[in-house]
């Protein structure tokens, strides 16, 4: 199909200072965990994009000396001229598809922790970091500005040198020139400190100095947050960042505009829980009105029309992604093709953001199982080759997550059929109704995705309302048999806390529920105080919390760790959960373990308190979020009891599990498994998956030293 005229200016050229852009879709900075270390990975990841459409494709965060490193976490690094060597395979794949690159250079000042290198880093003022612990910067002199400032311009000549378009003196999200510009950060009381013109001195001074070292081959961009969200003490639009660009336009090709510091950069990327796409227009849009030169921004933008508005009223010029880039690498080409309905569009889960702030993993997607996985795994997210046993049936029995993955790419890679069958009335199992928790409504579009796929391939038949026992799975007739039962919360209390049921916990009781309960079956939750039991981390417990808080009862929110829903601060949903079940008055209890339950009552006891004293909660009902397991009795009667010896001397040649029937797990996870199982479905033993490639040095005894 051919592009809707309406989207043309998505694909009109821009000028970046001296380099021209092919089109106005640019993969901002982000992290992917590959860094200058992982080269072959990090290239191969951000060329997929450059493949899909993309006229710039950036690093992450990339970092110019050993005193700013952000280990446990991984960023690129220009230290030396081998980090030169490592990056420059990027910058030539990016260009062989007509891509600009990127490189963002950074400088974190008292967020670098150093823990690889040792190294101290230096800092405006002497003010720890509200990121890290224990984490201090050695106050800047003029000797230390100066170097610094060279390093930059270090860092900047061997960004061209890597072949690199575009370099960035990157200040947002609270790093180095944006903490001169801050007073949050800037204490300093000489021509670097105090008034606008001496905060914003370290900034442009280095600007300039880098843009000397590069010559007029290379354009300049600059990162700015216009707000972090902390009143005076933070940088403020109108005070600091409009003035700032007022100043440094001349010198800067082009601007890439958002919100938030470092500590709370969820209000930047904006899990969909809380934002919808396009929040930090308002501020993009007071940048574009002061600047000569493109301004560019982020927005989780998956909607061409959206996209389309945001330039057309003035607000931004180039549309960047990261996230909607991570779901689909393939965006710009879609819409240029007119095949919108084959957008696969990021849910704002963060979940990929999550892998960065843990720590060292490579980034993974809910959406797309292909992401992170295209060099070492050799995946392409649209392209499949024909299975070596393409003439198979294959029966998928169950469509959720990993069923609707499997049976869909299965159907890509031409299996002659492929019968994905279901016990309900339609496709998505927990994604039916997880999308009913609050704010959680964009996370249906895990199912929209791939019912709209599996509908268009001609050999993948959806059969719903379909109950099938051991008996009925051998008499189907299907050849290859994948089990995707999925997985259910337990009514009993297991947990992974004391590894035990709860006593009295009984899901069968009237004012004892599961969470499937409540928003699968619709079960009363009976009377106005309700305790939820959350010993699963993440966001069912939260959610329900906030659920039922909304509906007027009266909510205690009770784990065992150290605070609710750990894994939401990973994916930058905390802050702001804290903040609206703070607002609807539910009472937060943390580190208590239910030792029982009765009806009318949760007695508890601190899980530090060696002498066991119990408090007791009132409580009309209580929702048990402990723990998951898999629903692998149909998997278990087929293995167990008619054996797979016997299956074979039916024509069912092999049988497997995927997703939460093998384990419960990150949806991410489950579409993963499904994915992967149907990528290796020719494979030698399909149940395990094959090696992927590890990027590390690999030594020879004789070349050692001692
Ligand atoms: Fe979007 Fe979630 Fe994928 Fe991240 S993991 S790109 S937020 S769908």
């Amino acid at each position: 199909m051919a592009r809707d005229p309406k989207y043309d200016i998505l694909f009109e050229p821009i000028q970046l200072g001296p380099k021209t852009m092919k089109n106005r879709f640019y993969q901002i900075p982000h992290c992917n965990g590959f860094g200058s270390e992982k080269p072959l990975s990090q290239a191969y990841f951000r060329a997929m994009k450059a493949e899909g459409g993309y006229g710039a494709c950036c690093t992450e965060y990339c970092s110019i000396s050993p005193e700013s490193d952000d280990t446990h976490r991984v960023s690129a690094r220009l230290w030396d001229d081998e980090d030169v060597k490592n990056l420059s395979v990027m910058c030539e794949m990016l260009h062989e598809h007509g891509a600009l690159a990127a490189a963002e250079l950074w400088y974190g000042g008292p967020h670098a922790p150093c823990m690889e290198s040792r190294s101290v880093p230096r800092g405006p003022s002497q003010i720890p970091s509200d990121f890290e612990y224990l984490t201090y910067a050695k106050e800047m002199d003029k000797d230390d500005i100066r170097e610094v400032q060279q390093l930059y311009v270090d860092a900047a000549i061997r960004a061209r040198e890597a072949g690199f378009d575009i370099v960035y003196v990157y200040g947002s999200h609270s790093y180095l020139p944006q903490q001169f510009l801050t007073p949050y950060y800037n204490k300093r009381t000489d021509e670097y400190g105090g008034s606008f013109e001496n905060r914003a001195r370290f900034w442009r001074e280095t600007i300039e100095q880098v843009r000397e070292a590069v010559g007029d081959d290379t354009a300049i961009a600059v990162r700015m947050s216009c707000d972090m969200f902390m009143g005076d003490a933070g940088t403020q639009l109108e005070r600091d960042c409009l003035p700032f660009v007022e100043l440094c336009d001349e010198i800067v090709d082009v601007w890439d505009i958002n919100v938030s510091g470092i500590s709370e950069w969820g209000e930047d990327a904006t899990p969909s829980r809380f934002y919808p796409s396009g929040r930090l227009l308002p501020w993009q849009e007071a940048v574009k009105k002061v600047a000569k030169k493109p301004v560019l921004g982020v927005g989780r933008f998956t909607s061409p029309d959206l996209m389309v508005d945001a330039i057309n009223s003035g607000k931004l010029d180039i549309i960047a992604t990261c996230r909607p880039s991570i779901s689909d690498p393939f965006l710009p080409k879609k819409i240029d093709e007119g095949r919108l309905d084959d957008i696969r569009e990021c849910i704002g889960c963060n979940i990929c953001i999550s892998r960065w702030e843990i720590g060292g993993p490579p980034v993974i997607c809910t959406q797309n199982a292909t992401a992170g996985e295209e060099y070492r795994r050799g995946w392409h997210p649209e392209k499949f080759d024909t299975a070596e046993n393409a003439d198979n049936d294959v029966l998928v029995v169950g469509a959720g997550p990993a069923g609707m993955e499997c049976a869909m790419i299965l159907g890509k890679r031409g299996m002659r059929r492929v019968h994905l069958v279901e016990v309900a009335d339609d496709m998505g199992g927990i994604m039916r109704w997880i999308p009913q928790l609050p704010g959680l409504g964009e996370w249906a579009r895990v199912v929209n995705y791939r019912k709209i796929q599996i509908d268009k391939l001609r050999n993948v038949e959806f059969i719903p309302g379909t109950t099938l026992d051991a008996n009925g799975v051998k008499e189907y007739g299907a050849e290859i048999v994948v089990i995707a039962t999925g997985g259910y919360w337990v009514g009993d209390g297991l947990n992974g806390c004391t590894h035990d049921t709860i006593p009295g916990a009984d899901a069968s009781q009237p004012w004892c529920l599961t969470p499937e309960q409540i928003m699968r079956d619709g079960k009363d939750v009976p009377g106005a105080r309700v305790v939820v039991i959350d010993n699963d981390g993440y966001f069912m417990g939260v959610s329900l919390a906030e659920k039922l808080a909304s509906e007027g009862k009266k909510v205690t929110l009770m784990t065992h760790l150290g605070h609710i829903a750990p894994y939401m601060h990973f994916t930058l949903e905390a802050p702001n959960q804290h903040r609206k079940l703070h607002k609807l008055g539910v009472d937060i209890v943390t580190s208590h373990m239910p030792s029982r339950i009765e009806q009318g009552a949760v007695v508890a006891t601190h899980v530090f308190d060696e002498d066991g004293h119990e408090q007791t909660w009132e409580a009309d009902a209580v929702v048990l979020v402990t723990q998951r397991r898999s629903n692998e009795a149909l998997y278990r009667e087929l293995k167990d009891s008619v054996g797979f010896d016997t299956l074979r001397g039916e024509g069912i040649t092999a049988c497997y599990r995927i997703g939460d029937c093998e384990a419960p797990r990150l949806i991410a996870d489950c579409v993963f498994s499904g994915h992967r199982l149907a990528r290796e479905i020719d494979s030698e033993n399909p149940e395990v998956p094959k090696p992927f490639i590890r990027e590390r040095r690999v030594i020879e005894r004789e070349l050692a030293a001692v």
